[in-house]
């Protein structure tokens, strides 16, 4: 009736409303977030399954908001894209990234690689380069110990421009990591085009991983790939035992998932590498 379609008119209007005001919300929050210090970086370890060694972790965002609790990436980064603000955001990130490698190294520890996420909107500017070459100034760390990841998506968006920031990168000595292989669309033509010297399998082909299977396949084929080419090859998203001899049974090279570590802060890093280097 004439009746019901009104209601269920302000039903869906109602809930929109809600999830708009619920968006704007959050986007205001958002930009307080930097003044108040909100944000800060966790660091997820990555192992070589050969050596047995930690060579790099993996800087991830958090958002700490004093209403909101702990924000998920995958809720406010899609919106800080959005709106640009992973523009100070993604530059805060590697600011303080890079200061952190450095702290790490004053206290003597092995030096090790720190990747940092790059979006798309980041890749967009034209002051990329400059503003990596100022912080690596900055904070005196030696570039090849900074990775930045990027994704075949973010690539895609401007091919050209890409290809010119990424061969300057690696002219000032930045290493290159191609994040969610296998996810995106021309991956192929990427791995010919670009200076990359980190492959990462996305974590969707290591989630359902059985021998014989698909993913098995595939994966081989991805580290056969890195082998040719000379990259190195980590399999994301790693959880348990049973997925970790899969991998290594593929000789696949390297890998990164809660089987090894969650994310840790930057004050438990230190007590996890003693931890390891033990075992
Ligand atoms: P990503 O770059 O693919 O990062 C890997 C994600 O997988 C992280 O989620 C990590 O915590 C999670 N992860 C690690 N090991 C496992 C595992 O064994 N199992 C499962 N299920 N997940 C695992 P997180 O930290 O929630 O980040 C989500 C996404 O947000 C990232 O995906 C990345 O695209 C984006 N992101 C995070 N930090 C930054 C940043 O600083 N800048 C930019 N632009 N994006 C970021
Ligand atoms: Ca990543
Ligand atoms: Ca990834
Ligand atoms: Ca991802």
């Amino acid at each position: 009736s004439k009746e019901q379609g009104r209601d269920r008119y302000q039903f869906y209007s109602s809930t929109m409303t809600s999830k708009v005001s619920e968006w704007l919300r959050l986007e205001h929050l958002l930009h307080q977030a930097l003044v108040n210090e909100e944000l800060f970086l966790v660091y997820q370890p990555q192992l070589d399954l050969e050596s047995g060694k930690i060579f790099g972790m993996e800087a991830l965002l958090r958002w700490h908001n004093p209403e909101l609790g702990l924000v998920s990436p995958a809720k406010f980064i899609p919106l800080a894209e959005d709106n640009g603000l992973i523009v100070p955001i993604g530059e805060w990130a590697l600011l303080s990234a890079c200061a952190q490698i450095k702290a790490w190294q004053l206290l003597g520890i092995e030096p090790f690689k720190v990747s940092v996420n790059l979006s798309a909107r980041q890749f967009q500017n034209a002051n990329l380069v400059e503003m990596v070459t100022q912080i690596l100034q900055e904070t005196e760390i030696d570039p090849q110990w900074l990775e930045l990841e990027i994704t075949e998506t973010t690539i895609m968006q401007n091919v050209n421009f890409a290809r010119q920031a990424l061969e300057k990168l690696q002219q000032i000595g930045v290493r290159i990591s191609l994040d969610d292989f296998g996810t995106g669309y021309s991956s192929l033509g990427y791995l010919k085009q670009f200076p990359f010297h980190t492959l990462k399998i996305d974590q969707s082909f290591v989630r359902d991983l059985k021998e014989n299977s698909r993913d098995t396949a595939i994966i081989s084929a991805v580290i056969a790939l890195g082998r040719g080419l000379n990259l190195r090859v980590i399999a994301e998203g790693v959880e348990t035992q049973q997925q970790l001899e899969l991998l290594r049974n593929l000789q696949c090279e390297a890998i990164q998932g809660y089987w090894l570590s969650k994310p840790l802060i930057a004050a438990e890093v230190v007590n996890f590498l003693t931890c390891h280097a033990k075992m």
